[in-house]
């Protein structure tokens, strides 16, 4: 049999189910995996293998007792799962990436990962980020960086970077990740791994930490749209909890061996094709719509004529919105303290030292931004624009069911490639910001590999809510290929 941490997620629960294997050596084996590679690929920056193996054991004693009783089991029971470190899990630190939440343990656990213990997930450990989510390739954490399993001299994309690479470097055969401009889904196209950025108001906010409140979303890897689906289900949802969670029934995901789309329609947008992306990406995005295309999905043109002002809009309302979240960290309320004589001292040497230079230039930025007499100016005519963006996929949706896009103008950038210039790193996100910009859902999963062995991401973007559209699309899509089948050499 195929060494245990190379299974799916659904492999995996299929051998639990059976009695094949037990939680307990599937967690090991995990474990051992991340032994062997964390101290290159650095995924990590809170392990939790203890935890684990209990939980382990409890999930193996709980199928046990069900076996006996004929009780059914949660459908998770043994599933071994990292979470990004910006996501609460209440007794564990939780450092967003941050040296001023180095010490920070949460009372509380965020409901999407509340919903997943209860599925019966154990927590293999907290994953490596970019601080509070800011980035494009976890050059930004202040534990140090991550390193894409493909070619440990590039970047594993960001700022999900750690849950991304734990994934495709088997440590773990799923994830949670969050996603405010493209952080699940450009680092799965890196990494070549699938992940969903959900609806926003479709998976609960409640604790995670907040970056961009009306971006931020919890999303989920797997190495197959199928895995990725399981995650989502659980997660997905109304949360009293969260104001801004919708009350939308989740459907069932049904992912059979049928790889038809008949009568699936395709958009495909011109302007998500521009000037100076990598041709390979180019080229490997096109070869997988022919291949939706042959499996008889219709594929035609649309138009998202405001797609070139998501980047300039979402730099301004997301760190407008930063500047407001981040205000809490002072080292009164939250953050680790650095006194002095005054308060006002207080707040400027803990926010000092506690930040790195991203998220001061953010709050800035945003501040900036939000101040009077440019408000207008920058604020509020980033909100109209906003409008503009989302009324491009309403009226893109009213003729296709998925759109089609690349994720990501390259494969994975060198490590330092665009460390001291900021535009470049924020170009990174020119595909997926318009997503989160107008709230739809979005999914990233491989489709191919440049000429340095990197892999090529495909985006699907739907109407609020159809998540299981996109599912159904790349399921059909992996049904038929096996670019989401490889393994890096360094995991195998
Ligand atoms: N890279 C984008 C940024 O730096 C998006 C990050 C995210 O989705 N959290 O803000």
């Amino acid at each position: 049999m195929t060494a245990l941490s190379q299974l799916t997620a659904r492999e995996a629960l299929e051998e639990l189910a059976l009695g094949r294997i037990s939680s307990m050596e599937l967690t090991r084996a995990c474990i051992q995996q991340i032994d062997r590679l964390e101290p290159g690929v650095h995924a990590f920056i809170t392990r939790t293998s203890e935890q684990a193996l209990s939980q382990a054991l409890a999930a193996d004693t709980l199928r046990a007792a069900a076996r006996q009783s004929g009780q059914p089991v949660p459908p998770l029971l043994g599933l071994p799962l990292v979470v990004k470190d910006i996501l609460a899990l209440s007794g564990v630190r939780c450092t967003c990436g941050s040296r001023i939440l180095e010490h920070f343990v949460p009372p509380y656990t965020a409901t999407s990962v509340q919903r997943l213990l209860d599925a019966g997930v154990v927590v293999l450990g907290k994953t490596n980020t970019d601080e509070y989510a800011m980035g494009s390739s976890t050059e930004n954490s202040a534990y140090g960086r991550s390193f894409n399993p493909w070619d440990m001299s590039r970047v594993p994309g960001g700022s999900s970077g750690g849950s991304a690479a734990a994934v495709a470097a088997r440590m773990a055969p799923v994830a949670l990740g969050t996603d405010t401009g493209g952080s699940v889904r450009q680092p799965a196209a890196y990494c070549g791994v699938t992940g969903i950025k959900p609806t926003y108001g479709r998976v609960s906010r409640y604790g995670l930490v907040a970056y961009g409140s009306s971006l931020d979303s919890v999303g989920a890897f797997g190495r197959t749209a199928e895995d990725t689906a399981l995650l989502f289900s659980v997660m997905a949802g109304h949360d009293p909890l969260d104001a801004t969670s919708m009350d939308v029934p989740v459907p069932a995901i049904q992912l059979n061996g049928d790889a038809s789309l008949k009568g699936l329609r395709v958009g495909v947008p011109r302007e998500y094709f521009i000037p100076g992306m990598q041709p390979e990406v180019e080229n490997g995005v096109k070869q997988a719509v022919k291949q939706l295309a042959a499996l008889g999905a219709s594929v035609r043109e649309v138009h998202l004529p405001h797609t070139e002002y998501a980047l300039p809009v979402y730099y301004l309302i997301a760190p407008a919105e930063a500047s407001a979240n981040l205000a809490r960290y002072d080292g009164i309320r939250f953050g680790e303290r650095k006194d002095a004589e005054v308060m006002w001292d207080v707040f400027y040497r803990t926010r000092g030292a506690g930040f790195g230079p991203e998220v001061k230039r953010r709050i800035m930025l945003g501040t900036y931004a939000l101040s009077a007499g440019y408000y207008d100016a920058y604020y509020g005519q980033a909100q109209k624009v906003r409008t503009l963006i989302k009324r491009d996929f309403e009226t893109a949706f009213q003729s296709v069911d998925v759109i089609a896009t690349p994720v990501a103008p390259t494969t994975a950038f060198r490590a330092g490639e665009h460390s001291n210039d900021p535009l470049a790193m924020y170009l990174e996100d020119v595909f997926t910001l318009p997503t989160n910009l107008a709230g739809v859902p979005g999914l990233a999963f491989p489709v191919g590999f440049d000429k340095a062995g990197l892999p090529i991401g495909m985006q699907l973007m739907g109407p609020h809510f159809r998540e299981d559209v996109l599912f159904r699309t790349a399921h059909a899509y992996q049904q038929v290929t096996d670019w989401h089948k490889r393994v890096p050499a360094l995991a195998q």
